[in-house]
């Protein structure tokens, strides 16, 4: 068993094109771990420490951090993780337009995290000595509304689950590229275009990618041959936009959608500050997980027994910079939470 607290980094993005017709000025500044903000209005500064702040503002920068440097520093020492037979969970939280789904999943030739963990995977798999059975499962779904939506679903394959993927295949020409890239492209087409016609769905939805990966290895105990695997379950969460959990909604469908997403991310964040609690002053507190769909799922990987990072997302600009100060002290607090990690262990006869 490992103690380990939740490992918690915070990302900048570049303007957007509207910031920068607003002329809007740049609030947020990264030196070695710290993020400090300066308000333009009340001109206070705040100063935060993480375990890494990237600053994706501009290539100058000297803490800039590109696709890449996230995936190394944050994403890769979960894969590792994994192969030893940990769970693993990394989210990314933020307000809609801060740069979760380019973290996490990336933007044409920038590929975030999920693509790239999955290519390291498959080829780390294919190196594995060949007396090592490996078993990897995907799934890839969304929660809406309080439901869970299996975004692999087709009318071809109204009832399929979980992917089992093909192992050991070349990873850079072999099939599994192809074929892992056309369930995600599946997947993000049907989170998309599931939209009803109102805004954007992906920031009013959490998206969970799964993959379950098993290694089995079959010893020799006292002439007998005895099977024993490891198990690791791989979580890598896009949650909805943080500004549902205070922004005022309207009516109708639309308070349905705010309410419910209001509550896995208000439970979320009651989950988190009830660990923290719990960590700070060693005492039993109660977590709610149960009061979420969201807090649900993501049991084991918040206080139980994973390896858990966090990203929280970040606009550069002074016009948002209440939402980020709100996302940074929700970062903080997640920081405090104390993980209990064990080796996932199998063995019979
Ligand atoms: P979210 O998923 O949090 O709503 P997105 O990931 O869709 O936000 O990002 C919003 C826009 O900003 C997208 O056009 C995206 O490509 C861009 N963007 C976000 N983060 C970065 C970054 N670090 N570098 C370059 N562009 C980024
Ligand atoms: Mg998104």
């Amino acid at each position: 068993m490992e103690n380990s607290a939740v490992t918690v980094a915070v990302r900048v993005r570049p303007f957007s094109a509207r910031e920068k017709a607003e002329k809007s000025s740049q609030v947020i500044f990264m030196n070695g771990q710290e993020t400090v903000v300066q308000h333009p209005e009340s001109k206070q500064s705040y100063s935060f420490t993480y375990d890494f702040s990237f600053c994706s503002v501009d290539a100058s920068d000297s803490n800039f951090a590109c696709q890449q440097t996230v995936y190394e520093t944050l994403a890769k020492p979960l894969l590792l993780r994994a192969f030893e037979g940990f769970n693993t969970c990394l989210f990314a939280y933020g307000q809609t337009g801060s740069g979760k789904s380019y973290t996490m999943m990336g933007f044409e030739e920038e590929v975030g995290v999920i693509p790239k963990f999955c290519h390291e995977l498959f080829s780390k798999l294919a190196s594995i000595k060949s007396e090592v059975k490996c078993h990897v499962e995907m799934s890839y779904f969304e929660v809406y509304n309080e439901k869970i939506h299996d975004l692999l679903v087709t009318r071809e394959e109204p009832n399929q689950r979980t992917m089992p993927l093909r192992v050991r295949e070349h990873p850079v020409h072999g099939p599994y590229v192809a074929e892992l890239s056309g369930w995600l492209e599946l997947g993000n087409k049907q989170r998309a275009t599931a939209a009803t016609g109102m805004n954007d769905k992906s920031s009013r939805s959490h998206s969970v990618f799964t993959l379950v990966m098993t290694q089995t290895k079959t010893e020799l105990v006292e002439g007998e041959e005895h099977d024993h695997s490891i198990t690791s379950r791989i979580n890598l969460i896009d949650l909805a936009g943080s500004e549902r959990c205070h922004s005022a909604q309207t009516s109708g469908d639309r308070l349905r959608e705010g309410a419910s997403i209001n509550k896995s991310l208000l439970t979320l964040g009651k989950v988190i500050s009830a660990l923290s609690e719990q960590a700070l002053t060693k005492k039993k507190v109660f977590i709610p997980y149960r009061d979420s769909v969201l807090t649900w799922l993501l049991k084991e990987s918040l206080g139980g027994n994973s390896k858990t990072a966090m990203i929280a997302t970040l606009s550069p600009a002074g016009s948002n910079v209440e939402e980020s100060l709100s996302t940074l002290r929700y970062a903080q607090q997640a920081r405090t939470i104390i993980n209990v990690a064990k080796v996932n262990e199998d063995t019979n006869a």
